[in-house]
C-alpha cells in the first residue's frame, strides 16, 4: 500500500531560496504540514503502509510511481476555487487508479463543492479515519459506510474528533528542532476566526507531554516550537512543560499566543527555558481599541491587553503584535495615528499590519454576506467595505530593517 500525502497544492509562503536552505540544514520537516506528519506517525505505528509527505517539494513528479492513495491536506483556504478543481482533475487524469481523498478545515467547509472531483473527504481529525481506511480491504465500501468520510450524495455524516490526545505519536523530524503540540484547537469564539468550525479545545496529559519531550531529546532535539492555537490556557500544564524543557537543557519557542492566558508563572517558566528571550510573541490580531474586543468576541479587554504587554516587558521578553484592520464597521476610519501612538507608547518591538480576510463559513463572513457586503463567489473576502488602504509591513526596531512598503511605514511612524 503506497500513499502520497500532499501538504499543500500550491503556494506555501516559503521562497525557493529558503526551501533550499531549510533542506540543506535539515530543517525542512519543521515546515511540513503538521497535521499530515501526525497522521503519518499514527498510521505508521498501526499499519505497514508506505507513506510519503510532499509539502513544498514538487509532488507532481511523483505520479509515475502509482500510489494507491493520494491524500491532499487542505488546511488553508485558497480563493482560487477553479484552480483547485483543475488540479484535482489533473491528478485524476495522471493517476486514474488512485483513490483521491481530501482532508483539513478547508476541504470540510467546501465538501459539497469538491466532492465531484475526488473520492472522499475526511471530516474532522484524520488520524483514526485514515488508519481505518488503510486497514480496510474494500476501501470504497469502507468510505461509503463510515460517517466521517464524506462521499457523493452521503446524507449521514459527522466529524471525527479525537477525544484522547495521548494516543498521538511523536512526529518525524530532522535536525535539532521539532514542533511539539500539547493542545488542540481554541476554546474561544472570535467572530472572524477561520477556526470557527473546528473541533473543541483538548489537551494531552503532562505525563504524555514529558514522554514526548524525552523521546525527542533522545533523538537529538534541542529546541521545541509550539504551534498550539491557544497556548497557556492551562497554566499548570504549560508551566510543567516549560520547566521540564529547562530541566532537560533544551529551549522552547512559543510562536503564537493568546495574550489573555499569559501570567507571571508562565513567564517565569518561559523565561527559564528560552535562552534567547526573544521567541515569545504577544501575537494578537487586533486594532488597539476597546471596540475591537467588544465587537469581535476576542477574549480580554483593551485594558488587559495593555497590562499583559507591560508584564511581558518586565520579563525582558519581546512583544510582537499583529494589527488587523478592515472590519465592516471601520468603513472610513484611519487607524494609522492610533497605531502609531500605541506602538510608541508601549514600545512594541515589532508589529505587522494585516488586512482582515474573511473566511468562508465564519460568523463574520455570514454576517457580511447577509448585508450584501460580499458576493457568493468569494471564498476569502478582503474588506471591500474599507475605504482606507494600509499596506502590510513588518518593522523590527532592533534590526532597524523595514521588510516591506517602507514608505508606508515612514508615513505611519
Ligand atoms: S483567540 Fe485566536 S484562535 Fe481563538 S477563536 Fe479567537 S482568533 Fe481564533
Amino acid at each position: 500500500m503506497k500513499v502520497l500525502m500532499i501538504g499543500n497544492l500550491y503556494k506555501n509562503g516559503l521562497s525557493l531560496f529558503f526551501k533550499i536552505v531549510f533542506k540543506l540544514i535539515n530543517f525542512d520537516n519543521f515546515f511540513k504540514n503538521h497535521g499530515l506528519l501526525t497522521i503519518k506517525s499514527y498510521c505508521k505505528k498501526h499499519t505497514t503502509a508506505f507513506m510519503k509527505i510532499f509539502d513544498y517539494m514538487p509532488w507532481f513528479f511523483e505520479f509515475k510511481k502509482n500510489y494507491d492513495i493520494i491524500a491532499i491536506s487542505m488546511v488553508i483556504l485558497h480563493n482560487d476555487h477553479n484552480r483547485n478543481i483543475k488540479i484535482f482533475q489533473k491528478i485524476r487524469k495522471r493517476s486514474p487508479n488512485s483513490l483521491i481523498i481530501l482532508g483539513g478545515m478547508y476541504a470540510e467547509v467546501m465538501k459539497e463543492k469538491f466532492i465531484d472531483y475526488v473520492d472522499a473527504i475526511c471530516l474532522g481529525e484524520g488520524e483514526i479515519p485514515f488508519k481505518e481506511l488503510l486497514e480496510a480491504t474494500d476501501k470504497k465500501a469502507y468510505l461509503e459506510q463510515t460517517p466521517y468520510w464524506y462521499t457523493k450524495n452521503k446524507t449521514n455524516f459527522s466529524s471525527y474528533i479525537m477525544k484522547d490526545l495521548d494516543l498521538l505519536e511523536p512526529v518525524e523530524f530532522t535536525g535539532k528542532k521539532v514542533v511539539l503540540t500539547i493542545t488542540k484547537n481554541c476554546p474561544e469564539k472570535c467572530i472572524y476566526c477561520k477556526f470557527d468550525n473546528s473541533p473543541p479545545y483538548r489537551e494531552k496529559s503532562i505525563e504524555k507531554v514529558k514522554e514526548d519531550i524525552k523521546y525527542y531529546i533522545s533523538k537529538g532535539a534541542k529546541g521545541f516550537f509550539f504551534i498550539d492555537d491557544s497556548p497557556f490556557k492551562n497554566e499548570k500544564l504549560w508551566c510543567e512543560t516549560l520547566d521540564f524543557i529547562t530541566e532537560n537543557k533544551a529551549t522552547a519557542y512559543v510562536l503564537h499566543n493568546n495574550f489573555i492566558y499569559i501570567t507571571e508563572n508562565i513567564l517565569n517558566s518561559y523565561a527559564g527555558c528560552n535562552k534567547s528571550k526573544s521567541a515569545i510573541a504577544l501575537n494578537i490580531d487586533c486594532i488597539p481599541t476597546e471596540e475591537f474586543f467588544n465587537k469581535t468576541g476576542k477574549p480580554g479587554t483593551f485594558e488587559i491587553f495593555k497590562e499583559k504587554i507591560r508584564l511581558i516587558q518586565r520579563y525582558k521578553l519581546k512583544v510582537q503584535t499583529i494589527f488587523i484592520y478592515g472590519f465592516p464597521w471601520e468603513e472610513n476610519i484611519d487607524y494609522s495615528p492610533l497605531i502609531n501612538d500605541f506602538v510608541k507608547e508601549y514600545n512594541i518591538d515589532s508589529y505587522n499590519l494585516a488586512e482582515l480576510e474573511l473566511y468562508y463559513g465564519t460568523q463574520l463572513y455570514n454576517e457580511a454576506k447577509k448585508q450584501n457586503l460580499i458576493d457568493d463567489e468569494q471564498l476569502i473576502a478582503v474588506s471591500p467595505w474599507t475605504k482606507i488602504k494600509y499596506k502590510k509591513l513588518v518593522i523590527n526596531k532592533e534590526t532597524k530593517r523595514l521588510y516591506k512598503d517602507e514608505y508606508i511605514a515612514n508615513k505611519i511612524l
